[in-house]
């Protein structure tokens, strides 16, 4: 364990192992109650389902130290509800909601000291999975689960404000169509991993997928989720049962209505309708927005910033969301949970 604290503005999206984390067993039909550990360590069977099988899910989402020095929770009753259907879908036993935010918050209260100070943009990354561990040899579901949540300091994603990057679009999928896209199970991030290390040695920042149907509409940007601003005042972003639903994107398309008075609108983005749009971003817990500079499909690029000026829709979005998640702007009623 690192005794002192790291230097607030340096820091990355890197593992740095923190004071303690929360651990708990499912067996013969229940959860125990859990405890906090120091030990950041697993010792599970050589047979666990989750190393041959797939067999685990997991989630992140971020605690922020506000100007009054309390640390808030956005939405984490969403990641746990997404969670219950990660498990449902890849047949783990389910975590209530209530255990999932009660994690959490031990961890949270539990690594105050690593919880960023205001100002320096820099947040407490929470990291919730879920397992299957124990002997089991045959393809079924196993016969014990860990839920663990550990956390991470980690640095904005963006070192110099906001500024556009370029995607290039991948012939591979990361989901299938009745598969697990809806569900933030290993087996979609493995499957992406070709995709994204062939886009960055191409000198892209990620890969954009194509729904795994038709690979006419625009599905995913890496393992965030795309929306497109129009000069009609409309967020648009697109639908599909194989993309996973972004709290992110969920939160930005309530704001976009109620705070921008903005038009949203689900619905297929044709690769081949990047006209309509004039700015384009996308958007996950861990990069919070991130504006498309550009998409690179069938070797001609298609730019929507040509300087690293970013649109004024897409910062107004990020100043909003970020703003109610750091307890700077009100936003709506149970958005946020202050952790004490
Ligand atoms: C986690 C994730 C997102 C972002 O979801 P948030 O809830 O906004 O963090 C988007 N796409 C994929 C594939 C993801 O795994």
């Amino acid at each position: 364990m690192a005794d002192t604290v790291p230097q607030w503005e340096t820091l990355g999206f890197d593992y740095i192992k923190t004071d303690k984390r929360y651990i708990s067993v499912w067996e013969n039909g229940s959860w125990d109650d859990g405890i906090l550990t120091e030990d950041n360590l697993l010792h599970i069977s050589e047979a666990s389902t989750a190393l041959h099988y797939g067999q685990q899910c997991f989630e992140g989402l971020k605690a922020y130290r506000g100007k009054d020095g309390k640390i808030r929770l956005f939405r984490a009753d969403l990641n746990a509800q997404r969670m219950q259907l990660s498990c449902h879908r890849v047949l783990m036993p389910e975590v209530s909601e209530e255990k999932f935010i009660d994690a959490c918050k031990q961890v949270v209260l539990a690594n105050e000291k690593w919880v960023p100070p205001y100002g320096t943009g820099a947040t407490l990354y929470l990291r919730p999975f879920v397992i299957g561990v124990g002997d089991n040899i045959g393809v079924k579901p196993a016969p014990k689960y860990i839920f663990s949540v550990f956390c991470v300091p980690v640095g904005p994603y963006f070192k110099g404000g906001l500024t556009p990057v370029n995607f290039s679009v991948t012939d591979m999928d990361r989901a299938a169509p009745h598969g697990t896209g809806q569900a933030k199970v290993g087996g979609n991030y493995a499957a992406s991993m070709l995709p994204h290390k062939e886009a960055g040695d191409q000198g892209y920042a990620d890969c954009i997928y194509l729904d795994p149907t038709t690979h006419t509409n625009i599905e995913e940007v890496g393992a965030a989720n795309f929306f497109g601003i129009t000069a009609d005042n409309e967020f648009i972003t697109p639908k599909s049962p194989s993309i996973l639903a972004s709290i992110t994107k969920r939160s930005l398309m309530d704001l976009a209505e109620k705070k921008l008075g903005m038009t949203v609108i689900e619905r297929d983005v044709p690769i081949t309708g990047l006209d309509a749009f004039t700015e384009a971003g996308a958007c996950g817990t861990a990069a919070v927005i991130t504006p498309i500079g550009g998409i690179e499909y069938k070797g001609r690029l298609h730019v929507f910033y040509s300087e690293s000026e970013t649109g004024p829709v897409t910062r107004k979005l990020y100043d909003t969301l970020s703003g109610i998640q750091f307890g700077d702007v009100e936003g709506p009623d149970g958005w946020v949970t202050i952790v004490e």
